[in-house]
């Protein structure tokens, strides 16, 4: 068994940005610029948009950090998004999610500029995505992509298990497996909760991602000899024995399912990192297309 370490695999695609980076700043042209809009505190938001603050000063990007109060209007949000659309020195746009009760998402992703649209969460994006156009591709199934690069882990002709079908996850990700893309050709079983028999699908497949949001979801019963396992879930648990008062568990049980396997992501430092270097990789290419 092999561990497809997101750390080693995002450090390579940052020195290369970083590269980039540099480059297009000696040629006098200005680092790419990503904004992100936080609304509330929420513990696991506040990491995540901290951590894609610190991975752009790390690459050489310039950041902004937008912070709304929890009870924020929805016309604020969107004006403040519209005026970021309307800066001509911002290149990316991200509203990190999940976003209030009272703000309608939909309406929200729907007022980013698509050319801003790092995410990839834009119906034009995602339309684009679908159709194999070149687009901004959903940073967690982008950095699984660029995972399965950096490993070289082949995918042409392999049965593929997706587990969980999000806008955001699940769904892209059984798109690009489907797609006739270095990292695709693969034949893709999309499953969720109303799937039967998720342990026959399961059984059958060289490459099983698992984005659900269920700790430990996917056992060792489940799992084919020289399977591909790659665990998108990230789940706070209560543990009194941290500092932090919790642990990460993703959606697979790694001890029993990682002897049977080729490869696997652990949890933390799988997927994880991956997404941010996929948003920053998203990120370059909108300032690209701006120059
Ligand atoms: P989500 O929107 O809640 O979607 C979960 C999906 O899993 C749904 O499609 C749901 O089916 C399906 N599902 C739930 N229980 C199931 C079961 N027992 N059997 C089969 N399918 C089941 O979640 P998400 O946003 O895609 O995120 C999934 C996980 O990935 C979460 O833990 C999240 O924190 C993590 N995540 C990690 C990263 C990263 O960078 N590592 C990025 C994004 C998300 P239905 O559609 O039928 O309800």
């Amino acid at each position: 068994m092999l561990i497809l370490d997101g750390k080693i695999a995002s450090a390579a695609v940052k020195a290369t940005l970083l590269a980039q980076t540099q480059a297009l700043t000696i040629a006098g042209k200005r680092a790419p610029h990503l904004a992100a809009i936080l609304v509330g505190n929420n513990g696991a938001s506040e990491t995540y948009v901290a951590s894609k603050v610190k991975n752009c000063e790390e690459t050489g990007f310039e950041s902004t950090l937008v912070r709304l109060d929890v009870d924020v209007t929805e016309k604020i949000l969107l004006d403040k998004i519209i005026e970021l659309n309307n800066n001509p020195s911002v290149d990316g746009i991200l509203v990190q999610l999940p976003l209030p009760k009272h703000i309608d998402e939909a309406k929200v992703i729907e007022t980013i500029n698509p050319a801003k649209d790092v995410d990839g969460f834009h119906p034009a994006n995602v339309g684009r995505l679908v159709q194999g156009l070149p687009t901004f591709i959903p940073a967690t199934p982008y950095g699984i992509l660029l995972m399965l690069a950096h490993f070289d882990i082949p995918t042409k002709g392999k049965n593929a298990v997706v587990i969980g079908r999000s806008n955001i996850v699940g769904r892209p990700m059984s798109i690009l497996l489907s797609s006739n893309i270095p990292q695709g050709n693969c034949t893709v079983t999309l499953c969720h909760s109303r799937t039967k028999e998720l342990e026959t699908h399961c059984k059958q497949a060289d490459i099983i991602v698992a984005a659900l949001g269920k700790p430990e979801f996917l056992q060792a019963n489940m799992i084919k000899k020289g399977a591909v396992v790659i665990d998108v879930g990230i789940t706070r648990v209560n543990d009194n024995t941290k500092k932090s008062g919790f642990r990460l568990l993703g959606d697979v049980h790694f001890e029993s399912v990682a002897p049977l396997c080729s490869w696997i992501t652990p949890v933390p430092g799988g997927v994880g990192p991956m997404t941010i270097a996929a948003l920053l990789k998203n990120t370059f290419q909108a300032c690209q297309q701006r120059h």
